[in-house]
């Protein structure tokens, strides 16, 4: 945290690397390295955002006042990064207006398709150029798809 300007920044270690004697296997980044690096910064960026969004959620728009929160399920959404497995808490509405449900999960409500758009286009593409089969391999051999990300909101 640094008091000076207000803002609060995590550090983590995102990728380690090691390069013993430049070769041309190891000038520059590998394929693997590439998506261990990007399914690292998902994890960190999604854990972020959701947090920050659901923070955003608590204090009820009409009257400020905060909104209890009812629990946790867990939402699974599928980017090219690797598939999100999020925890999307439940908040119940505010007394001071009328609802026709106690309580909504604002996670839920954002996400409601529960693919990326850029890999529903993905998928799309390659689904034109070639069987599924041929396609699913190709996206999980140059994208970190197989991997699963697990957050926590807060
Ligand atoms: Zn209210």
């Amino acid at each position: 945290m640094n008091s000076e300007e207000g803002t609060c920044q995590a550090e983590r270690e995102v990728v380690q690397l090691q390069r013993n004697a430049l070769t041309p296997d190891t000038l520059g980044l590998t394929l693997s390295e590439s998506k261990q690096l990007l399914h690292t910064l998902q994890q960190v960026i999604v854990k972020h955002q959701v947090t920050f969004f659901i923070d955003q959620q608590i204090p009820c728009p009409d009257c400020g006042q905060p909104r209890k929160q009812q629990g946790k399920h867990t939402l699974v959404y599928r980017t090219v990064f690797g598939k999100l497995k999020l925890q999307s808490q439940r908040l119940f509405h505010c007394s001071c207006q009328a609802h026709a449900s106690q309580s909504f999960s604002p996670l839920a409500q954002l996400l409601t398709e529960r693919t990326s758009p850029e890999y529903l286009y993905l998928q799309t593409k390659f689904a034109s150029l070639m069987s599924y089969g041929l396609s699913v391999d190709l996206l999980a051999e140059v994208l970190p798809l197989n991997r699963q990300i697990s957050c926590s909101s807060v």
